[in-house]
């Protein structure tokens, strides 16, 4: 079997269409603040191409850039002016943070109204206890994908591999919601592959280089590669060895091309549901 590759890129354009129609209805621009601390490279482009892809879309977008040695004071009362500011829909503070500031501390001071990341605690609560709220962006990406992908959820075996509070669990509660049956799968799990070989949907955000073999596949399963990764002649790879799970799989996102454009794009969707909700 050749699997089909689900088109991150094409799922993507065609939701932030839908998004900049969504956004050309209202009566204002929603308004995205994006907070970045120190210049960290990385962070950089993922920074610019989130300005983009907003304007993009409509909405009003701006970047807040604050020098590497702000202090969590500092950076504390950036997030509560951007709380108290009625122009502004959704907040999202660029991680990683220096060392002198506490991120969960910063992360806790967004107003979880505004919280576009999805990574306040009452925004996690509300997605395990199966209440509205907003959820973290990569994952509902690729939510977006299995949809796109037309992969029965209910009742299917999904096994997730990675349990971080970004992707991995709030992965495995979207799953859950959606009446899959779930497994997550982690750094002291003892037969990764066995796990995985039940998997008919398969989520890797484990962020290891191609660790995910091709005989860690079922026949025609769903394959969603969440990981980024650099190798060290500046190939960006996934957590799937790609090429052999291609023979393998039913359907799987390529990387680069498949969860990281919807991974922007769901942002963009979190602020519209973030400004609709609190404007009314
Ligand atoms: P993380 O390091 O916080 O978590 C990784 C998880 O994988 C951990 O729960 C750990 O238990 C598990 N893990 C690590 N090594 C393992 C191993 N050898 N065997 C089994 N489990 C293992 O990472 P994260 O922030 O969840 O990100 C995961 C990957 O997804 C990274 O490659 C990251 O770059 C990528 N990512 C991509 C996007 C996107 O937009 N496409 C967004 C977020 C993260």
């Amino acid at each position: 079997m050749t699997a089909r590759i689900i088109d991150g890129k094409a799922v993507a354009a065609a939701l932030r269409a839908r998004i900049a129609a969504r956004v050309a209805a209202l009566p204002y621009a929603p308004g995205l603040r994006v907070v970045r601390v120190g210049d960290d490279p990385a962070s950089g482009v993922y920074v610019r191409n989130k300005d983009r892809a907003a304007q993009q879309a409509g909405l009003d977008s701006a970047t807040i850039q604050l020098p590497e040695d702000t202090s969590e004071a500092a950076l504390l009362d950036v997030v509560r002016r951007l709380n108290a500011d009625p122009a502004v829909d959704g907040i999202l503070v660029q991680l990683p943070l220096p060392a002198q500031i506490r991120a969960a501390t910063v992360l806790e001071t967004i107003n979880p109204a505004k919280d576009v990341d999805g990574f306040h605690a009452v925004n996690a609560g509300r997605l395990a206890t199966g209440q509205k709220g907003l959820v973290p962006c990569t994952p509902k990406g690729v939510m977006h994908l299995l949809a796109a992908a037309g992969t029965p959820l209910a009742g299917a075996r999904a096994v997730v591999l990675g349990r971080s509070n970004i992707v991995g669990k709030p992965m495995a509660a979207l799953l859950l919601a959606a009446d899959a049956t779930v497994t997550v799968v982690h750094s002291r799990t003892l037969d990764l592959a066995g796990e995985c070989r039940r998997a008919q949907i398969l989520v890797a955000a484990a962020g290891r280089p191609e660790m995910v073999k091709g005989d860690w596949i079922a026949e025609g399963a769903t394959v969603i590669d969440v990981g980024i990764n650099r190798l060290p002649d500046g190939r960006l790879v996934g957590d799937v060895d790609f090429a052999a799970a291609r023979g393998r799989a039913g359907a799987i996102t390529p990387v680069p091309g498949g969860v990281g454009p919807m991974t922007i794009a769901c942002l963009l969707e979190n602020t519209v549901d973030a400004a609709e909700a609190r404007r009314g």
